[in-house]
């Protein structure tokens, strides 16, 4: 076995079931392994390199960061990329207020305190979360607890009390379990881990009078929907139901850790001092790093691309569902598309890698594209013609 793997193994807990190659670099949407195989990248590491690799303006935004001589300053100070990075975000979502945290789990976590710190100010114990069945949210306590899926779970207990899962896209079953102790509802405008799942227009909608009706939060997580990744800002400013909460990270930071907590209207004075900080919160590089990507996602002509893209992705994925019985349906929006296949698809994806083409799962039947967004038809017709070449030979 290769001698960094063998390491990593001595030297790691066990968390990830890692493929057993080593990536040292890239260009484009190709990565490499330090033994000089190519590979394309369907994947973006889990939709966070949405340049892909070599992005020089990314590239050149992090070298003056790292030339002044400080990467980090302290939220105790004001840092200017971290300002303008705000900024844009506000002005790109239309929502009022950012706080920058590190990770998506932790924007959650930032995202939990405020519903709850929201409810218990207009009631005592209006502090009771909805969130969605299947939905993933993280792994630290209160984004595991809101996550609805049993398996992340189960050997954690004792979870955070209050919290309830109802069964995604069905307003019905949403409506008959809020009670007077609601103070928040989560939606993944497309559930990413569960299985590539979009929201239904409908279903934010009387999502969002329900939560009017009954002054209670609305919490988009967009930790990986978001980001320019089916052609507009955010997924949900394709249905125009504004949340009053949501939460970023994963591609924010173009692939340097950074996560965000948007707030508006009610929600966004909610955190006041002493109430939610982070030491690395939106640093000097982070917050660079983020600056960047949101100063893209200002260009129409980089969301167009999107656009054009996932029609082009989708409609050879539809090609290869004709001639494939195994594939059962192809679903989701943008550049976050996922194959529903009629079995596990962790030997399709070993076939993958072995034949050049990185690409993720979405739980075991699954196969999920969230490539970079500057990926080109010749290189999606490439990613479907390996793909067709496994298919071929392992179903
Ligand atoms: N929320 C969603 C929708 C996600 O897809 C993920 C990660 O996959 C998270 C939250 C957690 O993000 P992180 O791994 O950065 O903590």
């Amino acid at each position: 076995m290769d001698k960094i793997i063998e390491q990593g193994k001595q030297a790691f807990m066990e968390t990830y079931a890692q493929f057993p190659i080593v990536l040292t670099g890239g260009k484009g949407r190709h990565v490499h392994d330090h033994a000089g195989k190519r590979y394309l990248d369907m994947v973006a590491g889990i939709a966070v390199n949405i340049f892909g690799y070599g992005d020089e303006r990314l590239s050149a935004a992090l070298k003056a960061v790292i030339d002044s001589g400080m990467l980090h300053c302290s939220n105790l100070y004001w840092n200017p990329y971290a300002v303008q990075a705000a900024t844009r975000l506000s002005r790109l979502s239309g929502m009022e207020k950012v706080f920058f945290c590190n990770s998506g789990t932790e924007a959650n976590e930032g995202a939990l305190k405020l519903v709850r710190k929201y409810g218990s100010s207009k009631k005592e114990g209006k502090t009771d979360i909805i969130t969605m069945q299947q939905s993933f949210h993280g792994r630290t306590y209160g984004s595991m607890t809101a996550t609805g899926q049993v398996k992340y779970q189960k050997s954690f207990k004792p979870l955070v009390p209050g919290f309830s899962y109802a069964p995604f896209n069905d307003i019905g079953a949403l409506r008959a379990m809020v009670t007077e102790k609601t103070c928040a509802i989560f939606i993944e405008p497309i559930q990413g881990e569960g299985g590539v799942i979009p929201a239904t227009d409908e279903f934010l909608v009387e999502a969002r009078a329900l939560c009017d009706e009954k002054d209670i939060l609305l919490v988009y997580d967009e930790v990986q929907c978001g980001m320019g990744r089916t052609g507009y800002p955010f997924a949900w400013q394709k249905s125009k139901v504004k949340p009053d909460v949501m939460t970023l990270a994963k591609a924010l930071g173009g692939g340097v850790p950074i996560g965000a907590v948007v707030a508006d209207g009610k929600a966004a004075k909610v955190l006041q001092p002493g109430d939610h900080a982070a030491t690395f919160g939106g640093n000097l590089l982070a917050g660079a790093a983020a600056d960047c990507v949101l100063e893209r996602l200002e260009d129409a002509t980089f969301l167009s691309h999107v656009q054009k893209s996932s029609e082009h992705l989708k409609q050879e994925l539809d090609k290869l569902q004709l001639r494939f019985d195994a594939i059962k349906e192809i679903r989701g929006r943008g550049l976050m598309l996922g194959v529903q296949m009629d079995r596990p698809v962790r030997p399709i994806l070993d076939a993958c890698m072995e034949a050049g083409l990185i690409l993720a799962n979405a739980g075991t039947d699954v196969l999920r594209f969230v490539p970079p967004l500057t990926i080109t038809q010749d290189e999606i017709d490439e990613a479907v013609h390996i793909l067709s070449g496994v298919l071929a030979t392992h179903l």
